[in-house]
């Protein structure tokens, strides 16, 4: 659920509190930015002025409810996430998960990490083993503050990217109230004379500060969901493959991307889809809006080199209803959108989110390397790219096919990649990917009960044949092993403020 203005409900808090709460939160500086810069904001057309007032009630109400969940807080000793939630009444458990990594950023709330060790019997090799493990424990306190305490300024991404942790999903680009921001593939700028310093962009970067423990708290909160430490909370996992021919032809592995997103545009479930389909220059992504189902082939089969998916998403405003296709590091970029609700008009009409496995991208420029170096062959001749088995694969117009293992080709891989650890996208509504099923199968995970419901209504609908993940080899185990792994080697991030 997005919070926006009209779901924030301060019924049961009195009058007086309500009030002082909003006189505090209208002193935040992201606010205040975005109002004095309603003129800028305006010229500049991205929004109307009902729209400029529509965020801006949206802002004011997420603050006040941050204001009103300090007071809540103050006096308590260090406590877990879903404590904290099931202390506070007044608001949905989500969001309070939520407004307190947000506080935390703001600098009102001090993160307590307890680590203890447990042994336990892992097979290696064969063989039975006891090994240590290490558990962390996160509680949560409001910090005694001074009187002077000033609320933490949240600086413009260019943070992200100078750091060297941009994944360059395009989510700032989008979110920008006055499009001060452009994001390719490898470069982001911010244009500085348009700039409000809102630090709206900040607060929705994937890569600015971690929400990995709300998004797992959230998730716990959830009883109809399974939960693991390496692929997330899910409802089911499932393997499947597409039963037409026409998608047969353009799919990477089961088509069930294209499947499910035939199904959503066939039957008006949404007006467009978000995806990426080749540009001019071949396997090079090029985000596009597909509001036909008729366009939605083009955009079958993996691009290995990544693009800024998000970046066009604004774009997509006038659509009501969306449904976006995206590498995890997007899933993560759009659930971070709901700790700032910032109330932009396309970020409510995202109703659906489609997510890929994603080991690593690899920038353009290292594709065409790789290709040339690895494999020495004319990349007009290559008719799909895969990763299968611990290889990386060409297949030529000439039906052969090539390989090299896949540690020959990680060189070539982005370097921002190593600091993600979300191989199954944790945040889709339904994650898809080949790790686990046969060849020309996908496996599937449906995240949330909305993604299981369209799931079991494309299989209903004939589009997709579809499997236990239990009942398929290598199945479940193999896709937790390479999902625990990456977990393990991501790399923690650092921005380096001046
Ligand atoms: C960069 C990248 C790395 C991947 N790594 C792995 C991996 O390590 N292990 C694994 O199991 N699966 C991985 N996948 C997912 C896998 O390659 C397939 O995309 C997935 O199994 C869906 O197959 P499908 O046949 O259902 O998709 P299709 O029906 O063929 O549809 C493919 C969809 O992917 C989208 N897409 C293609 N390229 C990109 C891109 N660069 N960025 C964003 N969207 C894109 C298209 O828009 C399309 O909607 C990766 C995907 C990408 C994009
Ligand atoms: S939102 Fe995406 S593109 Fe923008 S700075 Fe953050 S990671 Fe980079
Ligand atoms: S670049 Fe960031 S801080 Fe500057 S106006 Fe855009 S969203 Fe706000
Ligand atoms: S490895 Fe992570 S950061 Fe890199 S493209 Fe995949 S999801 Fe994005």
């Amino acid at each position: 659920m997005v919070q926006i203005s009209k779901n924030v409900n301060f019924n049961g808090v009195s009058p007086r509190n309500l009030m002082d709460a909003t006189y505090k939160a209208v002193e935040n500086f992201q606010i205040r930015a975005f109002f004095e810069a309603k003129n800028e904001i305006l010229k500049i057309g991205k929004y109307s002025e009902e729209e400029f007032y529509e965020i801006l009630d949206a802002m004011i109400d997420a603050e006040t409810e941050r204001k009103l969940l300090l007071e809540s807080l103050s006096g308590k000793e260090p406590l877990f996430l879903e404590e904290i939630a099931k202390i506070v009444k007044e608001f949905p458990s989500e969001n309070v998960i939520r407004d307190v990594i947000y506080l935390k950023e703001q600098g009102y709330i001090e993160e307590h990490i307890e680590i203890k060790t447990k042994t336990v019997i892992k097979k290696i090799k064969g063989e039975e083993k006891e090994v240590e493990e290490k558990e962390y424990f996160y509680r949560y306190q409001l910090k005694d503050l001074p009187d002077d305490f000033i609320e933490h300024f949240f600086e413009p991404v260019s943070i992200v990217f100078d750091s060297e942790v941009c994944c360059q999903c395009g989510w700032c680009s989008s979110v920008c109230v006055v499009n001060a921001i452009s994001v390719t593939a490898d470069t982001l700028e911010i244009d500085d004379d348009i700039c409000v310093k809102c630090g709206l962009c900040y607060s929705v970067c994937p890569r600015s500060f971690s929400m990995e423990q709300a998004g797992k708290s959230i998730n716990k909160l959830d009883k109809s969901l399974k939960f693991s430490e390496k692929i997330n909370g899910y409802i089911n996992t499932y393997s499947a493959s597409t039963t037409k021919d026409d998608i047969k032809k353009v799919r990477q592995d089961g088509g069930i991307v294209t499947s499910i997103g035939e199904y959503l545009l066939a039957n008006n479930l949404v007006d467009a889809i978000i995806a990426v389909q080749h540009s001019t220059d071949l396997w090079k992504p090029e985000p596009v809006i597909i509001d036909d189902v008729k366009n939605l082939y083009k955009t079958g089969g993996t691009k290995y080199a990544n693009g800024s998916t998000l970046a066009i998403i604004d774009e997509a405003k006038k659509y009501d209803t969306i449904a976006v296709v995206g590498t995890p590091c997007m899933m993560n970029a759009i659930e971070k959108g709901k700790l700032f609700p910032s109330g932009v008009p396309f970020f409510k009409n995202i109703k659906y989110k489609i997510g890929l496995f994603c080991m690593e991208s690899f920038p353009y420029e290292g594709v065409l390397g790789l290709i040339k170096e690895q494999f020495n062959q004319d990349f007009n001749k290559i008719t799909k790219m895969d990763i299968s088995g611990g290889k990386f694969i060409i297949y030529l117009d000439s039906g052969e096919d090539l390989n090299v293992p896949l540690k020959e080709v990680k060189s070539y891989a982005r370097h921002n990649c190593h600091y993600c650890e979300d191989l199954t996208a944790d945040y889709a509504d339904i994650s898809v990917g080949s790790i686990g099923s046969p060849s020309g199968w996908s496996t599937v995970i449906t995240r949330n009960k909305k993604g299981e419901k369209i799931y079991k209504e494309v299989i209903k609908a004939g589009l997709i044949e579809s499997k236990n993940l239990k009942d398929v080899k290598p199945g479940q185990p193999l896709l937790e092993r390479i999902a625990g792994t990456k977990r393990k080697n991501c790399k923690p991030i650092k921005l380096e403020k001046e």
